[in-house]
């Protein structure tokens, strides 16, 4: 690889001012705000449009070097740190939304759309449509958290991110441009079906069949007015048949299940969060009583909250995005997971174990996905960055509750190197092999996301 031909090959392709090699431009690219070490970065780049992305694919075809599609850059996983060295594409210049179709409810838009701008574009020109985002930070982009299944406040109602895309442009490791969904036949980006469905191997797949280009992304209609009916839990092992309970009803747009040791007041107590959505006062006091009831009958109690955090509770994104950076210098990273709803009390009070074993005030969140079909666990480890040790036992406390997750049944999200590396020892053989064939066949080079999924 000769690095001066290709950062002159890569000036060519979009320009100057949007490559650079310099050590204090990669600086920022070669970490997140998670845990994970710090990696190398040779190049970063900024394309602009699609020809531009298959002209970058071909030369890192021809030089054998990785390429790292990245959004936001912030799952916290260190899934758009290089693990080989290469190129960073970051994708943040494609920034076009570029059709909102209103009755089919479907937003076609670029890989640098960021969660912020869909959310607050229709707001103000469409005010009855609204999209599902996660409780990330704004700068999130829609495109790269559909990619990793992410989950936000319409999950319990509608399911997953990945399950809101309808159809996907992307640029294949060999540079071809290929479309998947009705937009492989028809002008409208409105359906994944009814053809074989393929667009699932780029989901969860980390960059590494691909890059998309476009997606076509689910919007959903937005009543006019939201709450949530607050309750408290005392024992764990109700909270399964509660949320069946709840869910059962269909009443609920969200609901988050917390456990924290901070404040003190809440220690001890599982949080019940319901969120609810209704066209009139009439409508929401009327899900609010069912609600009630429903927590007097499945051993939880409602709690009135004061407006000022219910101000905060209802805000989209909530106000975990701010928490990324709460202590000067510090952090946090989750071991995300998909977990079947009747694991939850074991994983719950096995996670209080791992914190506690670390050092690290318990921190929990459980967000259902689907009617109960899964939930999104969520322990949480805090960490000073400046400190080797707080450091050393974040990393620890992941590891360990990763394998906790297999254990369980479950399977950790966005998982970082090593999750990654646990999950494939878990995994069938036959699934192996097939994903083996798959990239070989699509990637023969191994230019994409290299380390990642590797099996
Ligand atoms: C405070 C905080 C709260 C959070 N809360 C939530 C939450 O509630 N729900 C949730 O789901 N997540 C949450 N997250 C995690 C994180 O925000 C999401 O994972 C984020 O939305 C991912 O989007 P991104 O643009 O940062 O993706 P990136 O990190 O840039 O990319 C994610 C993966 O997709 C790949 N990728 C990105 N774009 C493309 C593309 N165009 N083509 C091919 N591959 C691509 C990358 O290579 C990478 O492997 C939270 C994070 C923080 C910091």
């Amino acid at each position: 690889m000769n690095k001066d031909n290709i950062l002159k090959s890569l000036e060519d392709i979009v320009g100057q001012n949007f490559v650079s090699n310099k050590v204090e431009d990669l600086f920022i690219y070669s970490q997140d705000p998670g845990a994970s070490e710090p990696r190398p970065v040779d190049f970063v780049v900024m394309p602009k449009t699609v020809e531009e992305i298959q002209t970058i694919v071909r030369l890192a075809n021809k030089e054998i070097i990785p390429l790292i599609p990245m959004g936001g850059g912030l799952t916290l996983s260190g899934l758009v740190i290089p693990i080989k060295g290469g190129i960073v594409i970051d994708l943040k210049r494609m920034d076009q939304i570029l059709e909102i179709n209103e009755l089919s409810r479907y937003a076609l838009i670029e890989p640098g759309v960021t969660t912020g701008k869909l959310l607050s574009y229709l707001n103000e020109n469409y005010p009855d449509l609204q999209p599902a985002i996660p409780d990330a930070p704004p700068s999130a982009t829609v495109v790269g958290n559909a990619l990793i299944h992410g989950s936000g406040y319409l999950s319990q109602k509608y399911g997953n991110h990945g399950d809101m895309i309808n159809g996907i442009e992307v640029v294949l490791p060999n540079g071809d441009i290929c479309k998947l969904g009705s937009c492989s036949i028809s002008d409208y980006w409105f359906s994944r079906g009814p053809i074989p469905d393929l667009v699932g191997l780029f989901i969860s797949s980390f960059g590494t069949m691909g890059i998309v280009t476009k997606l076509s992304y689910k919007l959903f209609p937005k009543p006019k007015m939201r709450d949530m009916v607050f309750g408290l839990c005392k024992d764990v092992n109700n909270i399964p048949n509660l949320v069946y309970k709840i869910t059962y009803t269909e009443l609920a747009e969200d609901i988050l299940i917390g456990k924290a040791d901070k404040p003190d007041y809440m220690k001890g107590y599982n949080t019940v969060m319901v969120y609810i959505t209704g066209d009139t006062k009439d409508e929401l006091e009327s899900k609010r009583k069912m609600i009630k009831r429903l927590y007097r009958k499945n051993g939880a109690q409602f709690m009135n909250m004061p407006e000022r955090v219910m101000t905060g509770l209802l805000e989209k994104p909530q106000f975990a995005a701010a928490a990324a950076d709460f202590r000067k210098g510090g952090g946090f990273e989750y071991v995300g997971s998909f977990l079947p709803l009747e694991k939850v009390p074991e994983a719950c009070e096995k996670a209080i174990e791992i914190s506690k074993k670390y050092n690290i005030i318990p921190t929990q969140v459980f967000r259902i996905i689907g009617k109960g079909h899964c939930v999104m666990f969520a322990p949480t480890f805090a960490f000073n960055r400046a400190d080797p040790l707080d450091m050393k036992n974040a990393r620890d406390a992941l590891d360990e509750t990763n394998k906790l997750v297999l254990k369980l049944g479950g399977i950790p999200w966005k998982a970082e190197l090593a999750g990654q590396k646990l999950i494939i020892e878990k995994m069938d053989p036959n699934y192996k092999n097939l994903l083996k064939t798959i990239r070989n066949i699509l990637d023969p080079n191994g230019i994409m996301n290299p380390g990642n999924w590797e099996v």
